[in-house]
């Protein structure tokens, strides 16, 4: 039997805080609080004094080694589960992104194979079902049993992603059935495009158009429709990276009716406005990520949001492309631009520095959206989200008094860009560990290549 002990440290839950020592067990959390008469030989033991101890983060929404917009994403699993982990995140729920003329089973097998052996962080998948062929649904039940339990939808992206209403409606059907979730990309496709298109025809090919396609109203419209067809459905349904004031009133106003809608927003839609789309050149490209970067008013409403339990997680929807791939694909038509930038290692940095020291948010509370909620929403609650007894020992240790300087230069992403470049955060993520096992410490990852395991997941 291999105990660790971690001594004499605060940790922090959802539900509260307290001076408590956290052994662990092969792996899993075997106890938490006043440990010091244990006399456990060989036991390791590890001096948190003045260190907050924390479950690792849960980031519910990541794209790795993904095919999109003609290229693929620039994190594979073994570059991107490691920036992840020395950012203080010890799970993945990823998107196996279906490519068209591709069976859904196919899709599964290939993504599961592009992780396996690479993930050094525990994983799940979502499917995404782009393409509803006939007799699709009918893998539904296989998928679901192999612990896939959600499905994800785009309401955007004609021509390639989306689905019509009826197939949303389909899918949210079949994913009942299965007692399963449908992710939503909630914007109006067919309006964003017409929107693309005027601004293209008037010679507005740069990057700041992207802003300009994509209002808060295509969203918000969207996002009630997906609540009205889940209705019918008789679905439940989580949005993905909401980025307004009236989606997150809408969310809370269905929520008020106790129906099944769950929503997240994310980092950047936090942290980020959008007059960072008048960068010079092509440079306003990093912030090409969909929805976009909004008003201040949208910030404060997703924060007011995330206090009052309208939206329940902040993801990082870590998508990077490099600008040289951008450049080339987009540079003159920003409607090719890869729509995307990288976050999965500074989700948990940044939300501290900006929520909980800035005011907006308790330690407590970001325990729970960073790690708890999406556990529990995405069906890992039993395993994975807390610092209790028989959880896995997936842990943070930070220390409140560090900093955290983020840069291109020494981020793990690989990615040539961080759209963090240079903040400088109060508090730094000083040891991770995963199943026990330290996989990172100030930064860098010192844990071995490839350990991380599928989690099959539960239906909610
Ligand atoms: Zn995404």
């Amino acid at each position: 039997m291999k105990y660790q002990i971690l001594q004499g440290g605060t940790v922090v839950n959802s539900t509260g805080s307290a001076r408590a020592d956290v052994l662990i067990t092969n792996g899993k959390i075997e106890a938490v609080g006043e440990l010091s008469h244990l006399q456990i030989e060989n036991a390791e033991i590890v001096d948190v004094s003045g260190r907050l101890v924390l479950p690792g983060g849960v980031d519910v929404h990541t794209h790795m080694d993904s095919p999109m917009s003609g290229t693929v994403t620039s994190d594979d699993f073994a570059s991107g589960t490691i920036a992840a982990a020395c950012g203080g995140t010890t799970t993945l729920v990823d998107f196996a992104m279906q490519r068209p003329g591709q069976k859904l089973l196919e899709t599964l097998d290939e993504h599961s194979e592009k992780a396996a052996g690479k993930a050094v962080i525990d994983y799940g998948f979502h499917m995404c079902v782009t393409d509803l062929y006939e007799n699709a649904a009918r893998e539904f039940p296989e998928i679901a049993q192999a612990g896939i339990t959600s499905f994800k939808v785009f309401m955007a992206y004609r021509g390639s992603l989306m689905l019509n209403d009826g197939d949303l409606f389909d899918v949210m059907r079949e994913s009942s059935k299965v007692g399963g979730q449908v992710c939503i990309h909630a914007e109006n496709g067919d309006i964003v495009d017409r929107l693309a298109d005027d601004l293209m025809a008037a010679g507005k090919t740069g990057p700041k158009s992207h802003l300009l396609s994509r209002p808060p109203a295509t969203e918000v419209e969207a996002v009630n429709r997906a609540i009205s067809i889940a209705r019918m459905a008789d679905a439940s349904i989580y949005f993905v990276h909401l980025s307004t004031e009236g989606s997150v009133a809408a969310v809370a106003e269905a929520r008020s009716k106790d129906w099944a809608v769950a929503g997240e927003t994310c980092t950047h839609y936090l942290t980020l406005g959008p007059e960072l789309y008048d960068a010079p050149g092509f440079e306003a490209a990093k912030y090409v990520l969909t929805p976009p970067l909004r008003e201040e008013e949208h910030r404060k409403a997703l924060w007011r949001g995330l206090s009052a339990g309208s939206l329940s997680v902040v993801s990082s929807d870590h998508c990077p492309f490099c600008m040289e791939d951008k450049f080339r694909l987009g540079h003159d038509d920003f409607r090719k631009i890869p729509n995307g930038g990288p976050g999965v290692e500074h989700r948990m940095a940044v939300v501290y520095a900006e929520g909980v020291r800035k005011g907006r948010i308790s330690m407590e509370k970001y325990v729970e959206l960073t790690s708890t909620a999406p556990a529990r929403q995405f069906g890992l609650g039993s395993r994975k989200g807390q610092v209790a007894a028989g959880f896995d020992a997936d842990l943070i240790v930070l220390d409140p008094n560090g900093r955290t300087v983020i840069t291109a230069e020494t981020q793990n992403q690989n990615m040539d860009y961080t759209p963090y470049e240079g903040w400088d955060l109060p508090g730094a993520i000083e040891q991770v560990y995963s199943r026990g096992d330290l996989v990172a410490r100030d930064g860098k990852y010192v844990g071995k290549s490839g350990r991380g395991k599928f989690l099959p997941r539960a239906t909610v």
